[in-house]
């Protein structure tokens, strides 16, 4: 079967066999990835109209245990410059953000062993007391089921985990021994199962990545069925033992964003900042492959340079206020608009409104 009646088979029965995604991943052309997108912009275009969510990204804490290879703020990279902002100072954030119109703040962070689960619960009640029309969502790496229940009790709304391969022994190459495929899994299983929106993902273009890599990344995501997938290309950092490759290629991530919005029509699909980063256009083309959501940096300004989880990364000199006129501009020349909206997945119920 060529390219283009796999993607319309994908269309009509939301999957494909393993054997059909790898020949579509590794064997479509210019033609087919502008094929895919314009079914997967009607698509989200049905689902939301003219509009792109937005959600307020706090980068709270740089500090790690964990080492992963692609990742510039990893353990041992002693030339990272360590900041956790305080309780105080993610409020101060949090208020500048609703000022501002953000309905959603992302909290996230290396895996910090301050923000236990006292502390971070605490934080969660506060500000969902200030903002209850806000949503927020955590993006603090692997816990304990018992962690994230009481961090849902807390009142938190989701949770972004990517899984970052669903290739074993790919997970393996971009890891630490310490660090398992299956404990990422079990993550992802029991923040949906406890009814976080949950948020998996992948890099494209990641060292040893291969088309049947993201044929499983496909195949995962169609049996998971997440109410938000974060996916941009992987992005080298100087201070990596991948120092040396390759970024993924912007053309990839936006078929791969393609194919995702294929598959789950209704997904929250942000076009990322990696994306940004590797084309001053690519959070514009995002959206015109089929993503429907922007997530701007609502960090302080003197901690931004220092969240360098690659080289690079973009929109780390500007205030928030600025960040936001920028994207409402580019939205615009491309014919959509920001909203002021929570914006959560249609098959969760909002747990505060
Ligand atoms: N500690 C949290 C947050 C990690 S940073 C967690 O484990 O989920 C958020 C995401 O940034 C990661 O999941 C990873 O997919 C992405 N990322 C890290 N390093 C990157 C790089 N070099 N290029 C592109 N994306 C990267």
């Amino acid at each position: 079967m060529n390219c283009r009646a796999l993607i319309d088979k994908l269309n009509e029965q939301k999957s494909l066999s393993h054997i059909e995604w790898c020949s579509l991943i590794s064997g479509h052309d210019g033609e087919d990835r502008e094929y895919a997108a314009k079914l997967a912009r009607d698509i989200a275009d049905k689902m939301f109209g003219k509009k792109i969510y937005l959600r307020g990204l706090i980068e709270f804490s740089n500090i790690c245990k964990n080492d992963c290879l692609y990742c510039g703020i990893r353990c041992s990279n002693q030339n990272a410059s360590r900041y956790r902002l305080s309780e105080d100072e993610i409020l101060t954030c949090c208020a500048e953000g609703h000022r501002l119109g953000f309905r959603t703040f992302v909290l996230q962070s290396g895996e910090d062993g301050y923000w236990n689960d006292g502390r971070m619960t605490e934080l969660v009640k506060e500000i969902k007391t200030r903002y209850p029309d806000c949503a927020v969502t955590l993006s603090m790496g692997e816990r304990s089921r018992e962690s994230y229940e009481a961090l849902f009790r807390g009142g938190a709304d989701r949770y972004l985990l990517r899984h970052e391969t669903a290739d074993k022994d790919h997970y393996c190459r971009l890891h630490p021994e310490n660090m398992s495929f299956d404990n990422r899994m079990r993550c992802l299983r029991d923040l949906k199962d406890i009814g976080f929106q949950t948020g998996c993902g992948m890099m494209t273009g990641s060292p040893f990545q291969t088309a049947e890599a993201l044929a499983k990344d496909m195949e995962f995501i169609c049996g998971f069925k997440p109410a938000m997938v974060g996916l941009g290309p992987f992005v080298p950092h100087n201070d990596t033992p991948f120092a040396g490759y390759r970024a993924g290629s912007v053309e990839l991530t936006l078929f791969m964003l393609s194919l995702v919005r294929i598959t789950l029509p209704d997904v929250l699909l942000p076009a990322t900042t990696a994306l940004g980063t590797v084309d001053p256009l690519g959070r514009e083309k995002g959206i015109m492959a089929g993503a429907n959501v922007l997530m701007p940096n609502l960090s302080p300004s003197d901690v931004r340079k220092k969240y360098m989880l690659y080289d690079n990364k973009i929109c780390t000199g500007d205030e928030a206020a600025q960040c936001i006129e920028c994207l409402k501009r580019r939205v615009l020349t491309i014919g959509y608009e920001i909203v002021t909206d929570r914006g959560d997945h249609r098959n969760y119920i909002s747990k505060s409104i």
